[in-house]
């Protein structure tokens, strides 16, 4: 039993994909253990994506990610890191496979819809940011 930490991104809360996206998991057989919506200010959006610090993208990223609400949620299941992973598509919706998230709903590289994490490194990182242990079902 593996969690990951998922959001879906201001543009898909602008979209109206929320429950879409949820389905995509649910339908997966994973199980949604915690659920918020919430607005990152840019210095939030700079420490969550502290990763990426060194990028090009990272202030039009960090931009993008506090401009609107967002829908933040612990999604988990056997091996859910890397399934939630390939149910997202990849990070470019242009690359990414029928069916999957990005490819379904994303407008391009950076509006991309979803995240998820990438290891259980960040997983670890990312689910106590904005989890405390008491909301975590
Ligand atoms: N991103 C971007 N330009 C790029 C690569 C990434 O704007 O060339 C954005 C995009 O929103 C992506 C996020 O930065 O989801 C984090 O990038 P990462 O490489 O970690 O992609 P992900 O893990 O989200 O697929
Ligand atoms: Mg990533």
């Amino acid at each position: 039993m593996e969690q990951t930490l998922s959001i879906v991104k201001p543009d898909g809360v602008k979209k109206r994909v929320i429950g879409e996206v949820m389905v995509k998991f649910e339908k997966a057989g994973l199980k949604i253990a915690a659920l918020k919506m919430l607005k990152l200010t840019k210095e939030n959006a700079k420490k969550f994506y502290i990763v990426h610090k060194d990028k090009p993208f990272y202030n039009s990223l960090t931009d993008f990610m506090s401009e609107g609400p967002i829908v933040v949620m612990i999604v988990e299941g056997e091996n859910a890191i890397s399934r939630v992973r390939d149910i997202m598509g990849a990070t470019n919706p242009k690359n990414a496979a029928p069916g999957t998230i990005r490819s379904d709903f994303a407008s391009d590289i950076e509006h991309n819809i979803v995240h998820g994490s990438d290891s259980q490194a960040s997983a670890s990182y990312e689910i106590p940011f904005f989890f405390p242990s008491l909301e975590i079902m």
